[in-house]
């Protein structure tokens, strides 16, 4: 192996700092869906934290600057990256640990690291960058078919408006029914809103940030941000908890400022329609339903009330509880980009979404993720186990008349 760069050269101190608080106790294990489904001792939290403290160590700690840096051990480093990748990022790790390591920023972290040096990404995700440069989208599909597929013809898009929406590649490409609920749910509620092009709504950055390849960022935010200021936009509505999470927590440090708008997921928005009175669900839907609250959407940035309030609002409804919810929900599987290199344990973990649902009792299960959307389907696809798989807002959008 060649010369190595120090180790934690691009790691915030925070997460340098929370590499040596990790006390070995072992509690964020019992909640880890990977270990439940790949059992391999490498993808626990304390193994990778550990291991990547001897990466540390060696290469730039005091042992190395009294003794030298050591030669590192190639098949531990790549056993260590694929750990890294295999992980969903669900941060239910982080939630559970007992010294409050923020695990869904640091494992981040460590993949970036680990692209730096160029050990990683793994498998196909080391071509998302090009695809992303040539066609805007991860999924290497062209712009022109990012909206006409789903889009209804019935709603109105404003050229300016203080409103705009963003519905993202996953949603876009991969769960169009969850985009084409949006629309028309914010089509009902009469407020304008506008949107930018389909050549320049661009991937929000995401699935390059996740992988660690943060090249291209600053380049994505700038054209995306600079196009809602120039369109008047004041609120910049989402559905995609991934996006909403980059929005609010990436976008501003990309930008090198505080973002000219806020940034509401569609649930809040809607939440706060339904409060005001400017949309009301009046056909009633008598089942059982069973709401999923995706990692980064819970987790991530705290939207947990809001979806329930919106499901409140439907009369005759009865809603179910998955037994790990709201901030301790269970990653369905989709997380990370993992799912793209790591399909099998996707798809086991899509399926104990689907066992947990049907064991409550419940007659549909209710996502709010288009990655989820994508995933839990995948799962169910081949699966003698069914159940209704619905998004909140396609469901919203079949329940109400509008305008
Ligand atoms: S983030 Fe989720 S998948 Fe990754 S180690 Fe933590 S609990 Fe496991
Ligand atoms: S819960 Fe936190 S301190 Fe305990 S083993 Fe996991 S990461 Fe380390």
């Amino acid at each position: 192996m060649g010369e190595m760069k120090p180790f934690g050269r691009t790691l915030p101190r925070k997460d340098l700092c929370s590499l040596d608080a990790c006390t070995r106790c072992g509690e964020c294990l019992k909640v880890c869906p990977v270990q439940e489904v790949a059992r391999r001792r490498e993808i626990s939290p304390p193994e990778k934290i550990k291991r990547y403290r001897e990466f540390i160590r060696n290469t730039e700690g005091l042992k190395a600057w009294v003794l030298g840096a050591h030669a590192l051990d190639r098949e531990a480093l790549e056993d260590f990256v694929r750990a890294i990748f295999e992980c969903t990022t669900c941060g239910a790790c982080g939630q559970t640990c007992t010294v409050g390591i923020d695990t869904q920023r640091l494992w981040p972290g460590l993949r970036k690291e680990m692209v730096e040096r160029g050990l990683g990404p793994i498998g196909a995700l080391a071509g998302m960058p090009e695809i992303v440069a040539r066609t805007g989208n991860p999924y290497d599909l062209p712009a022109g078919v990012r909206f006409t597929p789903w889009f209804p013809s019935h709603v109105a898009v404003a050229e300016r408006a203080e409103v705009a929406y963003y519905a993202g590649c996953t949603g876009c490409y991969e769960a169009q029914p969850m985009v084409r609920g949006d629309v028309k749910v914010l089509s009902a509620i009469g407020e304008p809103f506008t949107m930018l092009p389909a050549g320049q709504e661009v991937c929000c950055g995401f699935p390059l940030f996740i992988t660690g390849q943060h090249g291209m960022l600053k380049d994505l935010v700038r054209t995306l941000v600079d196009g809602y200021a120039a369109k008047g936009v004041h609120t910049l509505v989402c559905s995609c908890p991934c996006c909403v999470n980059m929005m609010g927590k990436d976008w501003p440090l990309y930008y090198g400022k505080v973002l000219p708008f806020r940034i509401r997921h569609i649930t809040q928005y809607v939440a706060d329609a339904l409060r005001s009175g400017k949309l009301s669900i009046r056909k009633s839907l008598k089942e059982r339903i069973i709401y999923h609250d995706p990692c980064y959407l819970s987790r991530g940035v705290g939207v947990i009330r809001e979806p329930r309030e919106v499901l409140r609002a439907i009369p005759g409804v009865t809603i179910l509880e998955f037994d790990r919810n709201r901030e301790n929900s269970r990653c369905c599987g989709a997380g990370g980009a993992a799912r793209k290199v790591f399909h099998e344990n996707a798809v086991a973990m899509g399926r104990l979404t689907i066992n947990e649902a049907l064991t409550k009792g419940a007659d549909r299960l209710i996502l709010s993720c288009p990655a989820c959307h994508s995933k839990v389907h995948e799962a169910m696809a081949e699966y003698d186990r069914k159940i209704r798989i619905t998004d909140i807002m396609e469901l919203i959008g079949s329940l109400i008349e509008e305008p």
